[in-house]
């Protein structure tokens, strides 16, 4: 058993001190290093210290995107999931409910921290395929007010979800409907900023229909870390003290937000092209034949097609091809390969020439 714990720590560290070998990492878009104009910034930017409120570069960043997404206040935290549950106990207390998405990070993802740390009971619902929960869905879910049931609260959505866009005119009826029913409601819009490029909107379009939103700068907008929730004044208080519980106080976080406040100016018009490298990869990967290629904004899903065994067998090689050619994936079904700022032409070449040798295997 103690052998056992000892190899697998031995991995561990061999895994963690594994020198960054791969020519391309598709796993996900978070694994992006910032850029040295980046890097730049971060160094050049002025600190103070968070928690006193006098940290200047961190104020920046939480005016920048309350103005830009068109909210009265904005709160910078450490992460994403830390966002979300800080606008869910803001907007729930106790004994609250929120209605989310069977699949939605909020409620599969985020380890039960609303329930948790909360103490709010979510209320999963089944999902379409772009993340969208059915209005009937929405309105059949919400309790009466009875002692019985725990009182609905808030409606939480996500999107991008799984890189699919939720259509505007869903995010308008259901965020109307919310009102109507006397619910709140939330955005996880992690990739946000991909779901306006695709659409060619403002993000501020999507973000005016809901009471609070957060957003990742660690994803496609490629910073180190950091999220940033933005809502009314009143919510933003209330998440600062929850953020504040929840030991998510950070002092000179200037440095990070230096990082987001660069790369909301230099790293959102770009966005299209990890759009356009997803659809030249899934473009590649469904002409191999046989495997069930879905690609939304930066994201290509890769699923075994009609004949399960010899596809099934068809992405095996597809997946051991990519690793032997230094391109990091995880070997997870379905496939999810995903484009982002490391991602450039170069990288993308090594990935189509992967997918050539599977296709000249193949006729073989
Ligand atoms: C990444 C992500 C988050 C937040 O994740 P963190 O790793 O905690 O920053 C939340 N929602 C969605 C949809 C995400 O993809």
């Amino acid at each position: 058993m103690e052998t056992i714990t000892r190899e697998h720590d031995a991995r561990q560290r061999t895994a963690a001190m594994r020198p960054r070998s791969a020519v391309a990492d598709l796993r996900s878009d978070t694994v992006t290093r910032p850029t040295p104009r980046m890097l730049a910034a971060m160094m050049a930017a002025r600190t103070g210290d968070d928690v006193f409120g006098d940290d200047p570069t961190v104020l920046a960043l939480q005016d920048r995107l309350a103005e830009m997404l068109g909210f009265e206040a904005a709160l910078f935290l450490p992460t994403g999931t830390m966002s979300n549950l800080c606008a869910l106990m803001a907007h729930c207390e106790r004994g609250d409910e929120v209605l989310v998405g069977q699949k939605a990070h909020t409620y599969k993802y985020e380890a039960g921290g609303a329930a948790v740390l909360g103490s709010i009971q979510p209320q999963p619902l089944e999902q379409e395929a772009d993340g969208s929960i059915a209005l009937e869905r929405i309105a059949g879910a919400v309790k009466p007010d009875d002692p019985h049931f725990a009182r609905t609260r808030l409606l939480a959505l996500e999107n991008t979800f799984a890189g699919q866009v939720m259509p505007q005119d869903y995010v308008r009826a259901a965020t109307r409907l919310a009102r109507d029913l006397g619910l709140a409601s939330h955005l996880d819009g992690a990739r946000l900023f991909n779901a306006a490029c695709a659409q060619g909107l403002r993000a501020i379009e999507i973000a005016c229909h809901f009471d609070s939103l957060s957003v990742c700068l660690s994803k496609g907008l490629g910073t180190p870390a950091g999220s940033v929730l933005v809502g009314s004044a009143g919510l933003i208080a209330r998440a600062h003290r929850i953020r504040k519980m929840l030991g998510g106080g950070m002092r000179q976080a200037g440095i990070l937000a230096a990082a987001g406040l660069y790369a909301l100016e230099h790293h959102v018009d770009r966005l299209k092209e990890d759009h356009a490298r997803a659809a030249t990869l899934a473009h590649a990967l469904r002409s191999l034949g046989g495997l069930r290629v879905v690609q939304a904004t930066n994201m290509v899903w890769v699923e075994a097609g009609d004949d399960p065994q010899r596809d099934t067998r068809l992405l095996d090689q597809l997946v051991a091809q990519l690793l032997a050619s230094g391109v990091e994936v995880l070997d997870r079904r379905p496939l999810r390969l995903v484009t982002h700022l490391d991602i450039g032409d170069e990288q993308l070449a090594v990935v189509l020439d992967a997918i050539a040798v599977v296709a000249s295997d193949c006729r073989i």
